[in-house]
């Protein structure tokens, strides 16, 4: 929660507040994101317009993730923009008439209040940390991922591959391979029942 009653209520007041909190749990999405209680480094500047406060920041901490192609966990940073407004209580009536007037508005913006001069930042952060992260977060550009024979990573062995042959050759290795031992297995056996039989 962030304070503002020390920026007053005089419209163009201007405040910046610079502070580290820790992550809160689930701060991402599901292949990236900040580990809890990593340190979030915000910038906020708060301004004082006539209906409440506007907040506009940036966050900026750790992330850590999985490359979506290889699984090679990977770090990055997080550096995310956010802009939002946080509306006196008494400006409510003023701002449900004003969205009223249009649904579609009314759909998209959700009001946020000021509670007793105070607002909470987690839910604007936790939308705008969702909006800055990649999707398909890779550990580099061009990672190759995993071979699909045998599922080793790619970006490690550049030259790594199954030749058509070799996959042949193995199979025919095999086959042969317990041919021999069912023929070696089997003669013995019928020796050992002639011998027994005479
Ligand atoms: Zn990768
Ligand atoms: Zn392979």
């Amino acid at each position: 929660m962030f304070d503002t009653r020390e920026l007053g209520r005089r419209p163009g007041a201007l405040k910046r507040v610079s502070r580290s909190v820790p992550a809160p749990a689930d701060l991402g999405i599901e292949v990236i994101g900040v580990p809890e209680n990593a340190a979030v480094e915000l910038d906020l500047r708060l301004e004082s317009v006539m209906e409440g406060v506007l907040v506009t920041g940036t966050a900026r901490a750790p992330l850590t993730g999985e490359c979506v192609r290889c699984l090679e966990p990977l770090e990055h940073e997080l550096d995310a923009d956010f802009q939002e407004m946080y509306s006196y209580p008494d400006a409510d009536a003023r701002g449900r008439i004003a969205a009223a007037d249009d649904d579609a508005e009314d759909d998209e913006e959700e009001l946020l209040f000021l509670e007793d001069d105070m607002f909470d930042l987690e839910p604007v952060l936790r939308d705008a940390v969702v909006l800055s992260l990649p999707l398909q977060p890779v550990c580099q550009e061009d990672c190759p991922g995993l071979c699909s024979d045998c599922g080793a990573r790619l970006a490690d062995d550049p030259d790594h591959h199954h030749d058509a042959v070799d996959i042949r050759w193995a199979a025919l290795q095999g086959l042969a391979g317990s041919d021999q031992d069912g023929e070696k297995d089997n003669a013995p056996r019928s020796d050992g029942d002639d011998s027994q039989e005479k």
